[in-house]
């Protein structure tokens, strides 16, 4: 996949029918990857596929001007279809390179079945629905299913729908869904008041960096509206209170946007886990409103339309 995405990203240069290439390169750190965003044909050898490409590169798509050529994975890609039902991408400006995606590797859980840093081992390899850890000169060996983040266990479109071209023809992805949702069945277990305490001890840690509202696709706001001052909605001294206040008003901003790409829990420092929230948003209205997020590209967003019989039981 890796030569036929360079292959395609020099191409669409050199025909001059992107004026950008987004990707991803290797990291800076083991097992990582960053994204590429050139319009250098000299930098599209450095592009690679790997289980490391974590970020939704959707996110720079309402912030790079011209025709761009983008790597997708599928929850990538309905990500772009949720932007051009917003009016916020146009179509013709992207050309979407689609990803297979097999699944990506957390590195945390591999950590805790291994127990050891990172930094520590020598190399990880996909083989099919096993991953192969080499470290200290052993080999050892995983079902994907353990070392895969949660949101790829439950993940509904791997192979993107929306694609200019295509790297692959499926993905050997295995879900367990259950396991992908290990942590909100947690939650939903709790009573209200249990649910309130651990979210207070949770948000108690948020330092209000805002990289989780940064890296996500579906926050694109010019002014969010935790900046605004008059009036002003949240503190910007981070009690918890506020935290909380933060990420339910983006939640809800976010509802039916989001494609459950895992990127928010993914990049937060204080591994709060913000994926219990969004995945449960995602659900609810799936189950109220039989929608999915950016699954077709010419069906009109969750909040634009309303079906006349749609029950309003929810309003006491
Ligand atoms: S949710 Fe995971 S498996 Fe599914 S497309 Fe996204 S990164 Fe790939
Ligand atoms: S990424 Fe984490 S710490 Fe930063 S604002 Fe979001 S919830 Fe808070
Ligand atoms: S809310 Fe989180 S999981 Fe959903 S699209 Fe945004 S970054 Fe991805």
């Amino acid at each position: 996949m890796e030569q036929r995405l360079q292959d395609e990203a020099k191409a669409l240069l050199e025909q001059g029918k992107v004026d950008y290439i987004i990707g991803f390169e290797p990291g800076s750190l083991k097992f990582t990857t960053s994204p590429l965003i050139t319009k250098d044909e000299g930098d599209i050898d450095r592009l690679v596929i790997n289980p490391f490409i974590v970020n939704n590169l959707s996110v720079y798509l309402t912030e790079v001007k011209g025709r761009v050529g983008i790597v997708a994975k599928g929850c990538d890609s309905r990500s772009i279809v949720s932007l051009i039902q917003d009016n916020k991408v146009v179509r013709e400006d992207v050309v979407i390179i689609g990803v297979p995606c097999p699944g990506l590797i957390d590195l945390s859980k591999v950590e805790l079945l291994l127990g050891k840093d990172r930094d520590e081992l020598d190399d990880i390899t996909r083989d099919g629905d096993r991953v192969v850890i080499a470290v200290g000169g052993e080999k050892k060996e995983f079902p994907t299913t353990q070392v895969l983040f949660d949101n790829c266990l439950s993940c509904e479109l791997p192979t993107p729908k929306e694609y200019d071209v295509l790297l692959d023809e499926s993905s050997p992805l295995v879900t367990d869904k259950a396991a992908g949702r290990e942590k909100i069945e947690m939650l939903e277990k709790m009573s209200p008041e249990e649910r309130w305490k651990f979210w207070k001890g949770e948000f108690s840690r948020c330092i209000r960096c805002y990289a989780c509202r940064n890296v996500c696709p579906a926050c694109f706001c010019e002014r969010c509206f935790v900046e605004e001052s008059e009036p002003q909605w949240v503190s910007p001294i981070p009690q918890w209170q506020d935290n909380l206040m933060f990420q339910v008003v983006r939640n809800i901003h976010v509802a039916g946007r989001c494609t459950d790409c895992g990127g928010c829990e993914r990049v937060c420092p204080m591994n709060i886990p913000l994926r219990s929230l969004t995945k449960k948003m995602y659900e609810l209205i799936d189950d109220m409103f039989h929608y999915q997020a950016g699954m077709d590209k010419d069906e009109p967003p969750l909040l634009t339309a309303y079906e006349y019989e749609e029950v309003e039981d929810f309003i006491k």
